[in-house]
Parts: structure tokens; C-alpha cells; sequence
């Protein structure tokens, strides 16, 4: 094996403390990985005050550490817990930052006028506790625009720290879209010179782009599946910094996120009421008849059920499928079960569907992970129709599931669904290019008709999806591979 790493990694959620999506299951999952090979990785996430201190057995081990941000001085506490795969997590316990009922945005969705503050302040927090635990690390891992300051701090804040001169950064890049673009004010409050706030580096049109020097100052870049890496290369994709990725080179690569299969394996799944393998599929039948029960549907073993979990926004795609879901309800012999929150608009439309086809259609809006475990246990088909998808999760646990995915050939989506080859009957979902109704609908039908009509077909994919193999181990070593160029460009600079 190789050297032993000390790994720090630093995000804005982490699973089970506190999550939104997928950012949230990697680095809850990744850092059980490394470890597992041998490395010393561990994680700094802010103490919101709606994770369950006593749950989690959360305790202070630092009081009273102290930063400097803007003209000001910050203090905090330093809380410590070690998750269920050994991994020392650290929270950072600050009221005026992190007091709040969401990691983002208010109960309005509002987010919060001082994220950029918020998420600088964890990111110099972050290191300040390298110091003051004498952890040091070989590599900090940034995750999104929350925390790509940090290789920036590392090569200039702190680059004449003993602690930090050997210490390369990893820039993990889950969505683009989201950049943290802010008004040049919270630049200054970084500390970081007027010399990087230029183009190249921070500056965008005059306000600072988070995300944008984060790729400029980390050792490597990278995004979670090879796909997405392409497209984001491309200007429809880049959401503006395909150039700024391009220049990177090879610095910036794909590694497919991998799936905690002890919390996604219906074969052990706690949360489900039947298990259930490849080889006996009894247990399938069980939850397709509760999750029926439990969000009214006629109770049908025969009718094809389509199930639903994501966030209800315009990335995922259902602004389309709400213009067709109603046709294809109209003409088609099928069952929706939807679970989802996020705009105010497509909660209102998918949270009234049930109303108008009482018995085919069932939603909760909202965040329910049991209900999302019983979905992709209970239904035969999985929808996500998004317009871009970094890499991805549901449709990875659905081929588990043997839930057989329709996806739109996206990002992660595509790199991780095999089309149904009509000829051979093969291939683990049913794949679909353009991001919209027509294409949508067309691919739906065909996904029923080949569960109605061409059982023998449907049931190979169904054996096929479930063979597949998506977990960590794989990955974590993409990671280690990725970590050990980064410490080889540092040494050569
Ligand atoms: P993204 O990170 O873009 O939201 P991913 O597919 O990478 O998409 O990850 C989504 C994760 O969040 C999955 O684990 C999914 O099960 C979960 N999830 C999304 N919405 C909900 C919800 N309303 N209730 C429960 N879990 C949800």
C-alpha cells in the first residue's frame, strides 16, 4: 500500500448529520473508504443547530478557539464524534453563523443573506483546527463552492505554516451550477489580496466567484462521473467556467460517485418491510403492495408503478414531465409514487396530482428518507428526466433495487445506465437524449409495454441491473490515485 495519508476533508453537509443531496453522501460515505485502506481521513462540518447532538453522542473537545475574519475576531468550539466506520468527524460550533434551521436558505427557501460568511468562516474554522489538534494533513479536500476558498487560504493565509507547507488540495466540484457568485464585499472579508481578485482567479464581471478560484488554486480538480467532466468542459455545460476547466488540462477528471450499499442493499435495507435478492424476488411484491397502501394507490401487482425522489426543481427535469405527466396518466395503464420538495411551483403541482387521479397517483412532498427507501423498494420503474446530472445517486440504488431506471442520457445518468436493447433484451434501464415531453413519453411507454408485454425481457434487465456494482471501493481508490497526484504537482512546484 501506499504512504498513509492524513485526510481532511471539509463540506457543507454530511450524512447522517446533515444533508441535502448528494454532496452530503459522499462525504459521509468516501472518508469510511479511505480509512478502510488505511488512511487517516477525517471531516469538518458546521454544528447546525438541528443535528442531534445527543443522537450522534456529539461532545466538545476544544472551547473557545479563535479566527480571524474580516476585521474581526470569530470564536468557536470545537465538538467531535466518530461515525459508525471509525471516521472522527469535527463540527464547528459557532451560534451566530450556524444557529439555523437549514444548512441553506431559510424555511422560505430564502437562502441566507450571509452564506458566503458563513461557509468562509468554516473553511479558515477548518484549518484553524488542523493547528489546534496538530492534525496535519497531506491533503484537504474542498467539496463545492461552500469551501473552494480553501486551497486558496492554504496557498497564501496559512502557506508559511509549517503545519500546511506539504499539504496539497483536492477541489471536488458535485454541481456547477451553484458557484457561489457574491458581491466583491464578502471578497474582502476573506483576507485574501486585491492580487487574486482579478479574472483568472476570483473575480467575475466585478463580484467574486467562489467556485471559480477554487479551481484555479487547487492542486486537482475534479467532478463526480467522467460524463459530467465532459460536459462541463463544453459551454453548454459550464455554466461559464468550461474555459477555466479546460485550462486545468488533466488536472481536472471524473470519478464516479459510489453508493453505501450497507444503507441501499434490499437485500438488508432495515427501513423496507420485506428483503428481498436477485434470486428471490418475493419480498419486492411486499413493498410494492406498502408502499401502494401508504400513499393510497389502488393496491395492483399487475399495474406498472413509476416511483419518484428528488429534489422538484428545474435541474431534475419535472417543469417537463409535469407538462406530459397528465398525458401519459391519460393514456397509459401506470401508477406514480412521487416523493420531492423544493419549488414552490412543482411542489404545488406534484402535492396536487393525487387529488385529480386519486388511486394512480400518490406524493409527499417534502425530505423522508424511510419513504424514499420504500420507493425504490416498491416500484418497478424509477423516473429522472433531468435536464443535467453531475452523477446522480437514485438511479444507481434503483438498478440495486432492481427498479429498472428511465433516465434521460445525461452526466452520471448516462454513464451509469445501460440502454434496452430491444433486439437482445439487454441492458439495465431505458435511456432517452432530449430533454423533453415527446421524448419523455415515447420512452415511458416503451419502459411499460416491455413490463406488460415483454415479461422475459424486463425481468433479464431487472437481473442485470441488480448485478451491478457501483460501491466505494472502486472509487475511494480513484480518490487515493487523485490525492497522490496532487501531492506530486505540490512537490514539484
Ligand atoms: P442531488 O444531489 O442533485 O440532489 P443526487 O441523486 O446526487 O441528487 O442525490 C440525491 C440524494 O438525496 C439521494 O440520496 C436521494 O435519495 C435523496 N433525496 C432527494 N430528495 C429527497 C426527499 N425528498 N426525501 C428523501 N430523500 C431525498
Amino acid at each position: 500500500m501506499a504512504e498513509p495519508l492524513n485526510i481532511l476533508m471539509v463540506s457543507s453537509e454530511c450524512v447522517p448529520y446533515a444533508k441535502t443531496g448528494g454532496l452530503g453522501d459522499v462525504t459521509g460515505a468516501l472518508p469510511g473508504f479511505l480509512r478502510r485502506k488505511g488512511h487517516d481521513a477525517r471531516v469538518v462540518v458546521p454544528l447546525y443547530s438541528f443535528i442531534d447532538r445527543k443522537k450522534f453522542n456529539i461532545n466538545v473537545t476544544v472551547e473557545n478557539v479563535s479566527v480571524q475574519m474580516g476585521s474581526g475576531k470569530i470564536t468557536f468550539n470545537i465538538c467531535e464524534t466518530i461515525n459508525s466506520e471509525g471516521v472522527p468527524v469535527y463540527f464547528i460550533d459557532n451560534g451566530q453563523f450556524f444557529k439555523r434551521d437549514n444548512i441553506y436558505h431559510d424555511n422560505d427557501f430564502n437562502d441566507y443573506h450571509d452564506n458566503p460568511l458563513r461557509f468562509t468562516f468554516l473553511s479558515v474554522a477548518a484549518l484553524q483546527l488542523c493547528r489546534v489538534l496538530s492534525f496535519k494533513p497531506d491533503i484537504v479536500h474542498a467539496n463545492d463552492w461552500h469551501t473552494a476558498i480553501l486551497p486558496a487560504f492554504l496557498k497564501r493565509l496559512f502557506r508559511d505554516d509549517p503545519l500546511f507547507v506539504d499539504t496539497a488540495s483536492v477541489l471536488t466540484i458535485h454541481n456547477i451550477a451553484y458557484q457561489g457568485r457574491y458581491a466583491r464585499y464578502y471578497y474582502d472579508y476573506t483576507g485574501l489580496s486585491e492580487n487574486d481578485f482579478i479574472p483568472e482567479k476570483f473575480e467575475c464581471f466585478g463580484a467574486v466567484n467562489f467556485l471559480k478560484g477554487g479551481i484555479h488554486f487547487a492542486d486537482m480538480v475534479n467532478t463526480v462521473s467522467k460524463g459530467y467532466e465532459s460536459e462541463t468542459r463544453t459551454m453548454e455545460g459550464g455554466f461559464g467556467l468550461d474555459r477555466f476547466l479546460n485550462e486545468k488540462g488533466e488536472d481536472y477528471i471524473g470519478i464516479l460517485n459510489g453508493v453505501d450499499y450497507s444503507q441501499w442493499d434490499p437485500a438488508k435495507d432495515t427501513m423496507i418491510p420485506a428483503n428481498y435478492t436477485m434470486d428471490d424476488m418475493k419480498g419486492k411484491a411486499v413493498c410494492k403492495s406498502a408502499l401502494q397502501k401508504q400513499l393510497g394507490l389502488e393496491q395492483s401487482g399487475e399495474t406498472p408503478l413509476i416511483g419518484i425522489v428528488s429534489r422538484l426543481v428545474e435541474q431534475k427535469g419535472f417543469h417537463i414531465l409535469a407538462e406530459c405527466i397528465e398525458d401519459i396518466l391519460n393514456n397509459m395503464d401506470v401508477q406514480f409514487a412521487i416523493l420531492g420538495a423544493g419549488d414552490n411551483r412543482l411542489e404545488t403541482f406534484y402535492g396536487d396530482l393525487p387529488g385529480k387521479y386519486p388511486g394512480r397517483v400518490g406524493s409527499f412532498v417534502g425530505y423522508n428518507n424511510d419513504l424514499a427507501h420504500l420507493i425504490e423498494a416498491g416500484s418497478d420503474l424509477f423516473l429522472m428526466p433531468s435536464i443535467y446530472e453531475p452523477c446522480g445517486l437514485n438511479q444507481i440504488y434503483s438498478l440495486k433495487y432492481g427498479t429498472l431506471p428511465v433516465v434521460r442520457a445525461t452526466g452520471g445518468l448516462n454513464d451509469t445506465v445501460e440502454d434496452y436493447d430491444q433486439i437482445r433484451g439487454e441492458g439495465t434501464g431505458f435511456k432517452f437524449s432530449e430533454p423533453d415531453c415527446r421524448s419523455i413519453y415515447k420512452t415511458v411507454s416503451l419502459a411499460l409495454d416491455t413490463f406488460g408485454n415483454r415479461k422475459d425481457h424486463f425481468n433479464k434487465l431487472v437481473k442485470r441491473a441488480m448485478e451491478q456494482d457501483f460501491s466505494w471501493e472502486e472509487s475511494a481508490g480513484e480518490y487515493i490515485k487523485l490525492y497522490a497526484r496532487a501531492l506530486a504537482k505540490k512537490k514539484h512546484r
